[in-house]
Parts: structure tokens; sequence; C-alpha cells
């Protein structure tokens, strides 16, 4: 039998929904130009004022909001909220210049948790289960986020938080852990940690769920990674400016439903900023429908994604984010080529002789770019045999020719010397100057 956590919204009619988002993105549109100085200013300079929004379709007459409008109004020039009224600050950590600041009221709280308890009841995950949580805790969302929503469905919490990976596993076995929420790229490190240790996550634990986000993964790392561990994995979908970690996969493990009376999303031509056709690939893009404290219009978000209206098999209507294929930042170009690390993730994980960690290392020699790629062979395919290995890197570098049309140099590396993670693994070195 499927649970829902709040069936009658879970299950609204589409057409009902989209009402209700029309409704309340009218209402927001006037909260944030009564609210922010930011919003009025932008609204303004593009000519757009509140009442020009009358429908859904009125949307894409609204100004996008960027990650760098959050940099440049630090720390909260984009609230909408007295500081009295936050109960809570997050803030994401700039790789380059400032980082950006979140703010809470008690309703954003509320509302967070609410997204995240329909999410893990719809993984089938609540009272009964123990949740180990192996993300940050701190300023950054990933750790609390999943905390609350955990304790919301009446889970016992584990907040075991990052690193400390003997003892996470230890812990895993003697409290008997069912459910483990971390990156993918840690979870592949505990499990190479515990194979050491000669404890199998399959046959000597209770593990039976993985949530996993903070970093795009792949299909083909599901399979590698159910199959290593015996649990069935989920991928989670949120980022600190929209709350944190807020959506995953249903049990159907078909796309990331995405909370329609919470959150607006549409996809544009990440070019020409124009919206998509359901089933087109674009740039996600998200309007906070509930937010109080810093609400967020037209987010263009970075993500690579594709929308599914399609009604699910798990009975709920809310649309799908069909798997993130990666962040537009992370996209590299090669010699003009579009090229993101989660299509050489999904192209090594096919190769079952190629372990789970890999490093794409990126130079330009002589104004051309030169492209390679690290791997590490599996245990089981290990070998010394110099013919073997010629033989893989060369399988592997026609593998990704095939896929990525440009040619990659693959040089197989002693296993353990890739840098493991315990966070977001970095995945790219681009030793370019761009
Ligand atoms: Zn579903």
């Amino acid at each position: 039998m499927i649970e829902y956590w709040n069936p009658l919204v879970e299950r609204m009619p589409i057409d009902e929904l989209e009402k209700m988002q029309e409704k309340k993105l009218k209402n927001l549109v006037k909260y944030v130009y009564q609210h922010s100085d930011f919003y009025k200013k932008r609204f303004d300079e593009f000519g757009v004022k509140p009442e020009d929004i009358q429908s859904l379709d009125d949307l894409k007459k609204l100004p996008f909001t960027y990650k760098v409008d959050l940099r440049d109004t630090y720390p909260t020039g984009m609230f909408c909220v007295p500081n009295e009224q936050l109960v809570r600050f997050h803030v994401s950590s700039g790789t380059t210049g400032k980082p950006t600041v979140v703010g809470y009221t008690q309703n954003d709280i509320d509302m967070w948790t609410t997204s995240l308890a329909r999410a893990m009841t719809s993984i089938g995950v609540g009272r009964g289960d123990i949740i180990q949580i192996g993300y940050g805790y701190g300023l950054f969302t990933g750790g609390l986020g999943a905390h609350y929503g955990a304790e919301e469905v009446g889970a016992t919490v584990l907040p075991a938080s990052s690193g400390n990976t003997d003892r996470q596993i230890e812990l895993m076995q003697d409290l008997g852990s069912t459910v483990i929420a971390c990156t993918p790229s840690y979870f592949l490190f505990m499990n190479e940690v515990s194979n050491n240790l000669g404890v199998s996550i399959k046959d000597d634990t209770n593990l039976r769920v993985g949530i996993f986000g903070a970093e795009p993964w792949s299909e083909e790392m599901r399979v590698r990674i159910e199959e290593a561990t015996g649990i069935k994995a989920y991928d989670i979908y949120g980022t600190s400016e929209l709350s944190g970690p807020l959506f995953t996969e249903c049990q159907c493990q078909d796309g990331i439903h995405i909370w329609a009376d919470q959150f607006l999303i549409e996809v544009i031509d990440p070019e020409t900023g124009e919206q998509l056709k359901e089933g087109e690939s674009g740039e996600l893009v998200i309007t906070t429908l509930a937010k109080e404290a810093l609400p967020l219009i037209r987010y263009k978000i970075g993500d690579i994604t594709i929308i599914s209206k399609q009604p699910c098999e798990c009975g709920r209507t809310h649309p799908r984010i069909m798997r993130v294929l990666g962040r537009a930042d992370d996209m590299l170009i090669i010699r003009g080529i579009n090229v993101f690390p989660g299509q050489v993730e999904s192209v090594l994980m096919q190769i079952p002789e190629v372990g789970e960690h890999f490093m794409i290392v990126v130079d330009r020699v002589n104004e051309l770019d030169i492209m390679k790629v690290q791997i590490e062979m599996t245990d089981e395919a290990f070998s010394d045999k110099v013919n073997d290995i010629m033989s893989l890197e060369r399988n592997v570098a026609s593998a990704l020719k095939h896929v990525l049309n440009i040619a990659v140099k693959v040089e197989l590396v002693e296993k353990g010397s890739i840098p493991r993670s315990m966070g977001k693994a970095k995945k790219v070195i681009d030793n370019r100057n761009l």
C-alpha cells in the first residue's frame, strides 16, 4: 500500500493544483513588491507591476533572480521580513566571492519540514526507522534539513554528521540504522571503509534505504550502489537558497516530485531565457510560492533537467524533474563541446571493471583542450597485466568518445589514489586558466 503524508494535497488533481499556484503567485508578487526593496526595484526596472500577473501564463513576464543577487545584497538585502521574525540563518559557502545567507521564519522552517516529511513518506521511511544523517550539520542545510524531516515522520534520528567514518559504521551496526542520508560520494567511501573493516553493509547491517544528494549522480551509479550494498538508493534535491534539501524521488524512482503547492517550476533555454515545453531539456527555474523571509521569483538554479507532468504510478500529481544531468556551472566546454561530469560518470559506471571513483583533468596544451579521465579498477577486476590495463584504458576511452564526441585520454591509477570525499566530491581539475 502506498502511504502519503498528506494524501489530499499530494493527490490533488493537477488543474486544482494549478489554480492554487495561480492564486499564490498573485499574492507572492504583491508581497515581494511591498516588502522587498530589491524586488520593487527589479520589477520597476523591468516595467512590470504586481497587477500584470493574473495567471500562471504571466509568469514569463517576471524577471529572473540570480545567485549573484543574493551575493550583491549580502547579507540580508533581499529579505522580506525584519530580523526579529527570523528563527534561523543558514549560510552557504561561496567558492567564489561572498557567501549567501538564507533566513527562515517559523513558517518557513515548518514548510521545509513538511516538504521533507512528504518526501520521506514517499520513499517508505517513517516510524520505526533509524535514520543516520551523514550530511554536515551547521551552516550547511543538509544535516538539519534532513534531521527535522526525519523527526517529523516519527523516525529515530542518529545525527552522525559527516566524517569519523569508522565510528559511523560501528554505530550503523550497533544501533541498527535502517536509513542513511549523505552524499553518494560519501556513501561509496563509507562502503569502502566498511569492506576494509570486514563489515558488509549488505549482510552485516540493517540498512535498507539511502537518501543521496547535494551533488549530481547518475542512474548507473544507483545500480552500482544498490548492487554493492543491497539498499534502495533515492535521489534528494534542493538547494540552500530554496531552504535546503526539499524533495526526493518516490518509490517509483522515476523523477523527483516537486511540491506544486509550495514551488512553481519551469524549464528555460539557458541562452535565450525562453520557457521550454514539458519534456524539453533546459535550465530549471523555481519560484517559491510560500516562503516568507526570502521568497525567490524565477530563481535560476543552474541545474539542467526535464519536467514531467505525466501521472506517476505512486498516485502523486505533483510534477517531477527527471534526473539532474548537472549544474550549468559545472558544465565543461572542451574544444567547443559541452561536457557534464555526470555524463562521464554514467559511461564509467556501465563498465564493470571501472571503480566508482574518478577524476576529470583538463589541460590546455598548444591552444588545444586535453581531457584526461583518471579511473581505478574494481577489486574483482584487478589485474597487473600490462595488456589488460591497456585494453581497459582503450575500451573506456572509446566508450567516452562515443558519448561525449571528443577524444579522451584514460589513465588507470592505483586504487585509493583518487581523493575520497566526506561531503561533495570534487570530480574535475581544470588547469586551463579560463
Ligand atoms: Zn511518484
